[in-house]
This record gives C-alpha cells, structure tokens and sequence, in this order.
C-alpha cells in the first residue's frame, strides 16, 4: 500500500534537496532528517496526516501539564492555584489518578525550581522574562515571523530571561529525562536557543542555557557563550548540521526509513512496521539525481 491510503496536503512537482529548499528547519527537524528520512518526507515534505488521531500518549499530556504548571508559577501565581488552573485544563484529559501520580507528585520538584529562581532573579537584575517564545529567522539570521514566508530556522524557548547587561539564560524543562543523563545529548539543542534569541529578539552580549529536569527538581546549565561566539561558532554549527543531514541522504539516494527509539513517538509506526510505506519510498528516488556508475 502505497501513499494513496494517507492525505498528502501538498503534490509536489518538484524539490530542491538544499537548505532552503527542505526548509524552514528547526533542531527537532535536523534530528528527524538524521534520524530518519522517511519520517522526514512524510511529516515534512509531503506533510502526510495520519489517518487515525495518534492516541493521547499519558508522556506526553503529562509533560504539557507540568509546562503549564511552571508556566503560571513564573507569571506570578502560587503553586497551589498553578495546579488548580492547570487541573482545569487536563480535566478531560488526565484521571484523577494520573493527576495524582504523574503531575501532583511534582509538587515538591516545582516548588525547589520557584525558589531557585527567586533566589537567581535577586542575584541578577532582570530585563524581561519569556514564557513560551516562538523566535524565527530568515536565510540571513534576520528576525522574522514564525510561521513567514521567508523563515529559514524557528524554535520554542520554554524560559528565557534577557538580563540588564544583556547577556540571556534559556531554560528548556523536561519532564521524562532523569538527571543524570546530563545536558550532553542536548547541547545542539541548547546552542540554537542562543543563536535564534540573539538573531530573532535582540543582540545579546553572550548566554548560557540549561536544563531543568523537572522531575528531578535539578538544572545543569552549559558553558557560557559569548556574542562573537554566538555569531561564529555556534551559528555556522547549526548551518553545518543542516547541510549534513541534507549530505547525508543524498548519499543514501531515497528518503530511507531508519527504525530507532524514536519509532515509539511517531505518527506513522504502525503502518510502517506493516511495511506501507515500501512504495512511497521507492518512489522518492524521482528527487535525487542519478549517479553516473564510473
Ligand atoms: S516508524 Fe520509525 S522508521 Fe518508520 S517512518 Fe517513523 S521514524 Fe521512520
């Protein structure tokens, strides 16, 4: 069975295997090209709906409840009416016993985040904080509009604070990771907060990012990066990991899926285990060019 079963919503006639051209990019969707390619070109290039809603993943509505938890605490409101708002809202969606179990049981990790913050907000004079920002940027790392027509590379920072000096703290909160996985795995990640905030909101003199594993009640940050740092470095990284994920499946010749950890999160694992997908693969040799045999 092929793609007719699915609803592509584009027909492509064509597709440039380039940064702007599989664009506008963000970490999660560099780390879906290198993960796997399929899943790439089903999500995002011919962006196939799933036929059937995925179900309500527990991981999932439990790490958006605790987001939203902090988020009502950061905007001011006591720990207990953060819960309260915040039960309204997962009502239908969380029992009363994964409420309990999954997102109250966290009372204790929030409650040592708001005074850790407390505590860094009368160390550091503050300028402006930042729930929840949508940053974009063009082709040039010029601001732009999230979802614009010229957007080359956008992301959600969870928490940013943007200090008197203007340097910046970016936190990003995850529910499911324990502690000591620490923040390696996540540096790319990390490293694209700083870039999009000094390209998309304001120039920054450096920043630092962290993770808050809420669960843990603990945050690691990373190392501080300065501006020149930001402008160099770790800008021309993210550029570089976008070209070689690109690299990487042009060598390959097709968009190949390529089963992982990640096969448990994606929209279309039961019909690719039932290898479905056989054709549309196939058929996304038509975008590569042909390799002369020497
Ligand atoms: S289920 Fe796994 S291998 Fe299949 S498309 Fe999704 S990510 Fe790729």
């Amino acid at each position: 069975m092929s793609l007719e079963k699915f609803t592509p919503a584009v027909a492509l006639e064509s597709l440039e295997l380039s940064p702007t051209g599989l664009g506008a990019w963000s970490h999660s969707k560099i780390k879906c090209l290198k993960n796997c390619p399929l899943q790439f070109y089903l999500k995002y290039v011919l962006k196939v709906k799933p036929l059937e809603k995925p179900p309500i993943s527990l991981v999932t509505e439990v790490g958006k409840a605790a987001h939203r938890v902090l988020e009502f605490m950061i905007k001011g409101k006591s720990l207990s009416d953060s819960f309260k708002s915040t039960r309204k809202e997962y009502e239908s969606v969380l029992s009363p016993e994964e409420w309990d179990q999954h997102v109250m049981s966290l009372e204790y990790s929030m409650t040592t985040f708001r005074e850790k913050m407390d505590v860094f907000e009368k160390k550091n004079p503050i300028k402006r904080i930042f729930q929840e920002i949508r940053i974009g940027v063009d082709k040039n790392w010029q601001p732009t509009g999230f979802f614009s027509e010229d957007v080359y590379f956008r992301g959600v920072i969870d928490l940013a604070f943007q200090m008197e000096n203007l340097d910046a703290l970016y936190i990003d909160h995850k529910t499911g990771a324990p502690v000591i996985m620490g923040i390696r795995n996540f540096q790319d990640q990390l490293n694209t907060y700083k870039v999009l905030f000094h390209h998309g909101i304001e120039k920054t003199t450096g920043g630092q990012a962290g993770i808050h594993f809420i669960r843990d009640g603990e945050t690691i940050l990373d190392d501080y990066a300065s501006a020149s740092e930001i402008e160099t470095s770790l800008k021309n990284r993210v550029e570089f990991s976008i070209e070689a994920a690109i690299d990487s499946v042009k060598e390959i010749g097709f968009f190949k899926h390529k089963r992982g950890n990640y096969c448990n999160y994606c929209d279309f694992n039961e019909n690719c285990k039932a290898g479905e997908f056989k054709a549309t693969v196939k058929d996304s040799q038509k975008w590569f060019p042909i390799k002369e045999i020497k």
